[in-house]
């Protein structure tokens, strides 16, 4: 068989912006973690400091609060980058988290959020990732509790 470009291996290729799409959700899962990594660092630094340089430990308080500025702005860019590119992916039927074929469109009109079938992830319309609902528990002691008063 005569291998051409219109072959059905290349038709169904994972295209390049689901791999940079789910690289850069990589990123902005770990970061927190990272960001908590160095701040820990930070306070490791400083109670050395307080013993040896107190200024040192003092300068560093500040510098890590003027930190939170690009901290907050490098995750706004990174969001900002992901929402599109899992827009792509929902609107290929693929799931931004798992990269499954298994996007189920909004059941409800309360609910609102495209669900997985594979991993249960919930996005928004915008793209985002929405967290599950709390599943609703019947509590009977409550209920007990609730009908005797
Ligand atoms: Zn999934």
């Amino acid at each position: 068989m005569e291998y051409t470009r219109r072959s059905p291996l290349r038709t169904d290729a994972y295209p390049l912006w689901a791999m940079i799409h789910t690289f850069v959700r990589m990123i902005r899962e770990c970061y927190p973690g990272v960001v908590f990594g160095g701040y820990l660092l930070a306070f490791f630094v400083a109670f050395a400091m307080v013993f040896m340089l107190p200024i040192g430990a003092l300068g560093l308080v500040f510098l890590a609060l003027m930190a939170l500025i690009p901290v907050v702005l490098i995750l706004g860019i990174v969001r900002a980058i992901e929402r599109p590119l899992a827009l792509e992916k929902l609107r290929a039927g693929r799931c931004p988290a798992c990269g499954a074929k298994s996007i189920q469109p909004p059941s409800t009109a309360s609910e609102n959020c495209y669900e997985c079938a594979a991993c249960h992830e919930r996005f928004s319309a915008r793209g985002e990732d929405v967290a599950a609902p709390e599943p609703i528990e019947v509590d009977s002691v409550n209920l007990s509790e609730s009908e005797s008063v």
